[in-house]
């Protein structure tokens, strides 16, 4: 397959996703994936999210896992680590240490999060029913996250739309000067396909949706497409579609990371 990786698997140390670890290889090397790479849910203090998310006890259990199973797959596919790393407000420094504690060959940083109470973005009623207030506040947490230095890649990058309720041209304006600041800090965005799994969208598409796509594209942002997997059988949803996307966008090459390093591979290479 011309996509080579998929760099966004759970496991069930996050307690909402099902499957032992090996299988979710298992289904990466049988679609012919290079590449692929856990990224569970991070720890975060003070109990926040503590329901969707492994305990800060667990963490070197899912390190030494991953890398663990590089080994036993190492001549059939490359196992990277990582981690989905949520970005709060106030917690820049707890999340800093977090990166710098183990070997990453990325980070993928998400905003789930409003606030440090753990205010979720997922529902309108969390926010009053305001939607474009809603989306203000996200994206203004998400340009914060690019400028921590903390992460290499940037997750659902218009996850609210998740509410049910897509962004208007109302919301156009904030999309592009986000996507102008990660374009300035050399953060890659995923192309998120569990968009094809959630039935809250009116819609089945990528997170990001095209048209968002096609700014990143002409600001030449690093682009790298991602299942979101929570089942074994969800790890490379929707890649055929993706790649007829991004031809069509003329996009031509995406990004893979080893060790915290970005590399670039070409789709038809
Ligand atoms: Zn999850
Ligand atoms: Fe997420
Ligand atoms: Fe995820
Ligand atoms: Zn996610």
């Amino acid at each position: 397959m011309p996509i080579r990786s998929d760099y966004h698997m759970h496991t069930p140390r996050c307690k909402h996703a099902a499957g032992p670890m090996e299988a979710y290889i298992e289904k990466a090397i049988a679609l012919g994936l290079r590449e692929v790479g856990f990224s569970d849910h991070n720890p975060l203090p003070d109990g926040i999210g503590l329901n969707v998310r492994m305990e800060e006890s667990e963490l070197d259990a899912y390190v030494a896992d991953v890398l663990r199973l590089r080994e036993v797959y190492r001549d059939a596919i490359h196992v990277r680590l990582g981690l989905e790393m949520d970005y709060v407000e106030g917690l820049e420094s707890y999340l800093d240490a977090q990166r710098r504690r183990y070997p990453w060959d990325y980070v993928i940083g998400s905003v789930h999060y409003l606030d440090r109470n753990g205010r979720e973005i997922s529902w309108p009623r969390g926010f009053g029913g305001d939607i474009h207030a809603l989306y203000e506040r996200y994206y203004a947490l998400v340009r914060q996250l690019t400028r921590t230095g903390i992460y290499d890649i940037i997750a659902h990058f218009d996850l609210p739309k998740r509410t049910g309720i897509p962004a208007t041209a109302r919301e156009a304006a904030m999309v592009t000067e986000t996507l102008r600041e990660v374009s300035r800090t050399g953060l890659c965005i995923e192309i998120n396909t569990s968009g094809f799994r959630h039935p809250e969208l009116a819609v089945a598409e990528p997170y990001p949706n095209a048209a968002i796509l096609a700014e990143a594209v002409a600001l030449g942002i690093p682009l790298m497409v991602n299942s979101d997997a929570h089942a074994p059988g969800d790890v490379g949803t929707a890649f055929p579609e993706m790649e007829a996307l991004l031809r069509g966008l003329g996009c031509h090459s995406l990004a893979c990371y080893a060790a915290g390093i970005r590399h670039t591979y070409r789709l038809d290479g």
